[in-house]
């Protein structure tokens, strides 16, 4: 029986791996259409400012609905783009849509003050010309930068930190804002931390929904929020999903929330009718 359940598991463990890389197949194949077809598209997750108890900004979120696959996950695809390098042609997609997005809410909504953060992938930090790429976006689709926030993951920004360091250096002198996102998910270098030009933390959902779980989260939690605080930066909390989560943020002076409890991602219709409630 134990040899039996053993090339049982063997052959299941066979068979889902191999469905893996069918899948993964499949995806690389339609990928490299999905910006002609247009099966990409943007939504918006609102970030609430907790000292002005307003939204006062959004996150770019990728979405890609392929006819056959259905709505296929960020994090399943993004990665498959890095690694075929098709993120450089997919990456400025969204670069282009996000400053068209900013100019058409500065018309349709008047007034209109909200920043615009975008994911940006390690990858296209690392491309030679892209500082050159942005610099002429911005110039051209005439946006203010500093309502440009660039998120950049932690453990990428740590992992290439010479390389990392210079280009968000440029990019800031172009006044663009930079986040280090998903802080406290990986490895924290906090060596390195205090030197990457930054002007946002945002703390990783992981850190969020275990506040509750021990005293020592919440010590931990209180004492990234003071920490980012001591560095100057602007903190945004991730994932935050429960009344009890925010009412501890709030106490601890947590500038900015993100999560379920304010509004999911949505489309930026619903954005501007602020229609994002769950
Ligand atoms: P991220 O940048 O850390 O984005 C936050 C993720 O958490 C999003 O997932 C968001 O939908 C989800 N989220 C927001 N609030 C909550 C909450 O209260 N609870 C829970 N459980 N989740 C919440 P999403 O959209 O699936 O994106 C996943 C990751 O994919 C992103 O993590 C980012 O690393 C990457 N990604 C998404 N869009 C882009 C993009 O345009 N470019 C690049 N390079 N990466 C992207
Ligand atoms: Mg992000
Ligand atoms: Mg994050
Ligand atoms: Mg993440």
């Amino acid at each position: 029986a134990v040899k039996d359940s053993g090339r049982a598991g063997y052959l299941w463990y066979s068979e889902s791996i191999h469905a893996a890389r069918k899948r993964r197949l499949t995806i690389e194949n339609y990928l490299p259409q999905a910006i002609d077809h247009n099966e990409l598209l943007l939504h918006y997750q609102p970030k609430w400012d907790l000292k002005r108890n307003e939204m006062t900004g959004v996150e770019a979120l990728l979405r890609w609905n392929h006819s056959q696959l259905g709505a296929v996950p960020p994090s399943e695809f993004i990665p498959i783009a890095e690694s075929s390098g098709l993120i450089t042609v997919i990456g400025d997609w969204i670069l282009r849509s996000v400053c068209r997005q900013y100019k058409e809410w500065q018309i349709s909504v008047p007034g209109n003050t909200w920043s615009i953060a975008v994911n940006i992938s390690g990858m296209q930090l690392l491309e030679p010309d892209f500082v050159e790429r942005v610099r002429t976006m911005i110039e051209e689709e005439e946006v203010e930068p500093s309502r440009i926030e660039f998120e950049v993951t932690e453990s990428f920004a740590i992992t290439n930190f010479v390389e990392v360091s210079r280009v968000l250096m440029q990019l800031s002198e172009l006044g663009i804002l930079i986040s280090i996102d998903d802080f406290g998910a990986g490895y924290s270098s906090l060596k390195y931390l205090c030197k990457l030009p930054i002007q946002i933390m945002k703390i990783d959902k992981s850190l969020v929904e275990q506040v509750y779980e021990s005293v020592s989260h919440q010590v931990v939690l209180s004492s990234v929020i003071d920490m980012a605080h001591q560095l100057g930066l602007i903190v945004v909390a991730e994932g935050v999903e429960t009344e009890e989560q925010l009412r501890f943020l709030r106490d601890q002076g947590c500038d900015r929330i993100q999560g379920y409890l304010v509004g999911r991602p949505v489309s930026a219709e619903r954005i501007v009718k602020k229609d994002f409630a769950i």
